[in-house]
């Protein structure tokens, strides 16, 4: 699955939690100053190996990660979507998960 982050500038202090938590050591921080003064956190991803896999967004104190996942469809064509904490897994995507058969007492009851 790939994925890619956008890091708000306005809201990172440069605390570098998120760049301890990347599984694929993707985050660094960046030599330019934002507006409060901070150096930023910045993602340095050439190859693409971001699976956006949040947890560099869950760890972030100032909420200042947004996750994007792109999904292929059958043909193998990229859809890109935002997923967050509370949501995952992007809208639309469908899992193997079967709902649970709904029991016909009357049949049992025969
Ligand atoms: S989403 Fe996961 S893989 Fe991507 S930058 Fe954040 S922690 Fe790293
Ligand atoms: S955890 Fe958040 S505030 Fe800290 S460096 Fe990363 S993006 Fe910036």
């Amino acid at each position: 699955m790939r994925g890619t982050i956008v890091i708000d500038e306005d809201r990172c202090k440069g605390c570098e939690l998120c760049t301890f938590v990347c599984p694929k050591h993707l985050l660094g921080v960046a030599e330019t100053f934002t507006p409060r003064g901070y150096h930023p956190a910045r993602l340095f991803d050439p190859r693409g190996d971001c699976t956006g896999c949040l947890l560099c967004a869950v760890i972030c104190p100032d909420v200042a990660i947004t996750v994007y996942r792109s999904i292929p469809d059958k043909r193998e064509n990229f859809t890109t979507q935002q997923v967050t904490p509370e949501n995952p897994a992007p809208i639309g995507i469908k899992t193997n998960v079967q709902p649970p058969r709904q029991t016909n007492e009357r049949t049992l009851e025969r």
